[in-house]
């Protein structure tokens, strides 16, 4: 059995991962995500694969996907939303960085 290793959330850049495409040639081919996290998930329970509890950072695309497709057992997940409210709060944070 390898060895699990948790890495801590990155509240710079959202951990979630894209896979590309529905086809099925080939493995799928999958990124990290680049944008900037709203939130961090947490594990209740620790997760089947690994045994352990972890914790990522998700941006609020990929917290939308995480949601829906974890909405069945969201009693197993604590979300906890980072400092930024809404779209406009957001926007005005990138304008004011440029
Ligand atoms: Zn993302």
């Amino acid at each position: 059995m390898k060895k699990p290793k948790l890495v801590s959330p990155d509240k710079k850049r959202c951990q979630g991962e894209r896979r590309v495409g529905a086809f099925q040639l080939g493995p799928p081919q999958q990124w990290r995500c680049e944008k900037k996290p709203v939130a961090i998930v947490y594990e209740n329970v620790p997760s089947p694969d690994d045994g352990l509890k972890g914790s990522m950072s998700l941006c609020q695309e990929c917290l939308t996907a995480f949601k829906s497709r974890y909405m069945y057992q969201n009693e197993n997940f604590t979300i906890k939303h980072l400092g930024i409210r809404g779209q406009c709060k957001q926007a005005v944070m990138i304008d004011a960085e440029q």
